[in-house]
């Protein structure tokens, strides 16, 4: 089985996988808007993605797209920030960096039988009459790599991390989050510490 996420107009639940928009914090903890390691601006805000009890909050240089290693699971250029949530408000907006995309949009699960993503996803798509672009991801699963297998180690644990969602850049070419031009991105993470890793491929 495969689970899809399928692109809906409007605004999410806070503590639910949204795309764009801004990201959120628990209420009265600290958030401190990740910085790039190579230009030392803010990241980009790209989306919430709800995994169990978890938010994985995905940021990415655009910066000076292309200049931070930015596909990199290790570069420095992307990071993903994990939050248990609880009482959830919107973090500010920060007046440096490209942090925030031009859109906002949520997404819906739908699960569909098979095992090959790339299959599921233009099946739905045909069968629901819209672009596969409006397939927006998979959750969970496994990995439909565009090059080969770059399943990241974790940082602590040294193990290969478990794959929790694949992400398309988006249903308008106008506001797609940039992989590179028709790439994918990789989400994964580790239980042993709850840390998580992001990467892109085109
Ligand atoms: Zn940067
Ligand atoms: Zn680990």
């Amino acid at each position: 089985m495969i689970k899809l996420l399928i692109n809906s107009s409007g605004r999410a639940e806070m503590s639910e996988t949204s795309f764009g928009g801004k990201p959120v914090k628990n209420i009265g903890e600290d958030f401190h808007w990740p910085k790039c390691s190579c230009c030392k601006l803010p990241m980009q805000f790209l989306a919430k993605l709800r995994i169990d009890e978890e938010l994985h909050q995905i940021f990415m240089c655009q910066n000076d797209p292309g200049m931070c290693d930015d596909w990199d699971a290790n570069g420095g250029g992307n990071t993903v920030v994990v939050i248990k949530p609880f009482e959830l408000e919107f973090v500010q907006e920060l007046s440096e960096g490209e942090t925030l995309r031009e859109t906002e949009h949520s997404a819906k699960v739908v699960s569909v039988d098979g095992n090959d993503y790339e299959a599921a996803r233009s099946e739905w798509a045909e069968k629901n009459g819209i672009s596969p672009r409006e397939v927006l991801d998979q959750i969970s699963g496994e990995p439909s790599w565009i090059q080969g297998d770059e399943t990241p180690n974790c940082t602590v644990c040294n193990k290969p991390m478990e794959f929790v969602a694949q992400l398309e850049q988006g249903p308008d070419w106008k506001t797609e989050m940039n992989f590179g031009g028709g790439g994918v991105a990789y989400s994964f993470r580790c239980t042993c510490n709850g840390s998580a890793k992001f990467l892109w491929q085109c």
